[in-house]
């Protein structure tokens, strides 16, 4: 960096005022419950008519009460059998909360990497951003895989028996941000492990188990925006 060679140079000062915002830091987002406020397996819960036993295991791993591989698993077998155009129907319905895509923008727009960590499904993320006209730099999703036309009741991908903490540290390497230049959103209990490395951990209207762990908490994504202004982020 040029600006950084004479440490009398007007850029030199600029860069290192920690009032003006920093740009090139790694902001990971949950997605259900944070930039989403439904939850994907109890959308596909509602197609297999098992709505109600999904959002209860759902809960109690949120709570930090059930392993979240255990959960995740629990729920993909409920859902076995469920047929593609009844997935296709709850993903379609995979929405953004109000604010989320104008959050993700203005993150983009400061030149940040925007990362989306989320035990949730790929195929639901990337419909909710489409809907929005929004995009994101990483996608660190799950699966539930099909074969002839149906759930097998099986799921897979990073964020089953992998944690979020090492999504977010090899996401870091990867970008070459250090771990201090991290914030973290989220809000279950599967966020903890990354709300406690980040160099900034902030919880989206957070579970019990997880406020305590939280530096900050915020509502709304309008509160949200205005804190990422405070710390310089934004
Ligand atoms: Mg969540």
């Amino acid at each position: 960096m040029p600006g950084v060679r004479s440490s009398t140079s007007n850029r030199n000062r600029t860069i290192c005022d920690p009032s003006l915002p920093r740009a090139g830091m790694l902001i990971a987002f949950d997605f259900d419950g944070t930039l989403s406020d439904s939850e994907m397996t109890v959308l596909l819960g509602e197609e297999a008519g098992v709505a109600d036993e999904i959002d209860d295991i759902t809960e109690r791993a949120m709570n930090d009460e059930l392993s979240y591989a255990e959960s995740l698993y629990a729920r993909a077998e409920l859902l076995d059998g469920l047929e593609s155009s009844a997935v296709d129907a709850a993903f379609n319905r995979v929405a953004l909360r109000p604010g989320s895509a104008d959050v993700i923008e203005a993150l983009s727009e400061a030149g940040h990497h925007v990362a989306i960590l989320t035990g949730g499904f790929e195929q639901g993320v990337e419909r909710a951003l489409e809907t929005e006209g929004v995009s994101v730099d990483t996608v660190v999703a799950n699966r539930l895989p099909a074969r002839n036309g149906t759930l097998t009741g099986d799921a897979e991908g990073p964020l089953i028996e992998g944690t979020k903490d090492d999504a977010l540290a090899d996401l870091a390497d990867e970008v070459g941000v250090s771990m201090d230049d991290t914030v973290a959103i989220g809000d279950g209990a599967n966020d903890l492990p990354m709300l406690e490395v980040a160099g900034l951990a902030v919880g989206y209207e957070p579970k019990p188990a997880v406020e305590p762990h939280c530096d900050t908490v915020v509502a709304s994504m309008a509160e949200l925006l205005d804190l990422l202004e405070a710390k310089a982020v934004l």
